[in-house]
């Protein structure tokens, strides 16, 4: 199998598919500007994903939205073995990431080396693909990648 497959290779248009709401639109605009923007609990600091009226936490409706750091590590993933969309070629993978805000949330994942090389909580760079819509796309770094944090390699190395 061909694993080399990343996100950046292949720009899927799901034009119409993607509703954007009023509690949505901030989160849409941030990744249109290049940034990962989620809303924030202005009571009680719970992140909320997928943006909603009110915080699971409090109830409270008041929300800011942050820009999450881009360094998450890699929470879950699967294999998707069958293609259900001419522009994204199986297989391919899809993954939940974990930012340092402690939100997870969905992306792509770029693996040049293969899956066998996924670890839970493996560092991962976080970019945003201007695709229509954009969207979050995942890259497994190597060692000498300048965009990983290297606070990240060392706590990595310890577990
Ligand atoms: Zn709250």
């Amino acid at each position: 199998m061909n694993w080399t497959y990343g996100p950046t290779d292949v720009l899927p248009s799901f034009a119409g598919s993607i509703e954007v709401d009023a509690e949505s639109a901030p989160f849409w605009q941030g990744l249109a500007e290049g940034d990962i923007r989620v809303p924030q609990c202005e009571n009680c600091s719970t992140y909320r994903f997928p943006p909603g009226p009110y915080c699971l936490s409090c109830g409270s409706s008041m929300q800011r939205f942050i820009t999450l750091t881009g360094r998450p590590r890699l929470f879950s993933w699967i294999v998707v073995n069958r293609s259900t969309h001419r522009s994204m070629p199986a297989p391919y993978v899809v993954a939940v990431l974990e930012y340092d805000e402690g939100v997870r949330l969905p992306a792509a994942l770029h693996v040049p080396g293969g899956v066998d090389a996924l670890t839970l909580g493996m560092p991962v760079v976080a970019t945003v693909v201007q695709g229509d819509p954009p969207f979050i796309a995942g890259r497994v770094p190597s060692p000498q990648d300048p965009d990983l944090d290297t606070r990240v390699i060392a706590a990595s190395q310890d577990g």
